[in-house]
């Protein structure tokens, strides 16, 4: 059976069970925050030392900060077209908020523009259309070759 890769759990889950399984991840945690996010594999996110980025950011609305998962920082650094949604999850609120709304304690920077900067960075994987959707489409998909290939 077709198999896909978890864009959250990253294992393999059959086709025909995805969407389900892809349910589970979203449902909202007591705390509001989904259950899991969507990160690239461990394999494929950036490596390097964190030391110097901003990983902080405070909610300009309710004042309230929140710390960024490393995980998502190693994902975003690599291909920032993975967080389409453009919010991010606000402790003080219990919510998703726009990332406009949100600025980094390191450097001012509202979450928004240093994500259009990363973005700017890397023009060979600007999004035309919807190739973001289609990026992950396509991490997926290598996950199902790379499986075809080991079955
Ligand atoms: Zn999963
Ligand atoms: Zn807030």
């Amino acid at each position: 059976m077709a198999q896909v890769r978890c864009p959250y759990c990253h294992e393999y889950i059959d086709q025909a069970a995805y969407p389900a399984h892809e349910a589970r991840n979203l449902a909202a945690r007591p705390d509001g925050q989904q259950t899991e996010y969507a990160t690239l594999p461990e394999e494929d996110r950036e490596q390097g030392e964190l030391a110097g980025l901003p990983k902080v950011y405070v909610h300009r609305k309710c004042g309230v900060a929140t710390g960024m998962l490393e995980e998502i920082i190693r994902s975003y650094l690599m291909n920032p077209f993975l967080y389409t949604a453009d919010a991010t999850f606000c402790c003080g609120c219990g919510k998703h908020v726009p990332n406009r709304e949100c600025v980094w304690t390191e450097t001012g920077e509202d979450l928004q523009t240093y994500t259009d900067k990363l973005r700017a960075a890397m023009p060979e994987t600007s999004p035309k259309g919807c190739l973001a959707a289609s990026l992950i489409i396509g991490l997926v998909m290598s996950g199902a070759i790379a499986a075809a290939a080991l079955g």
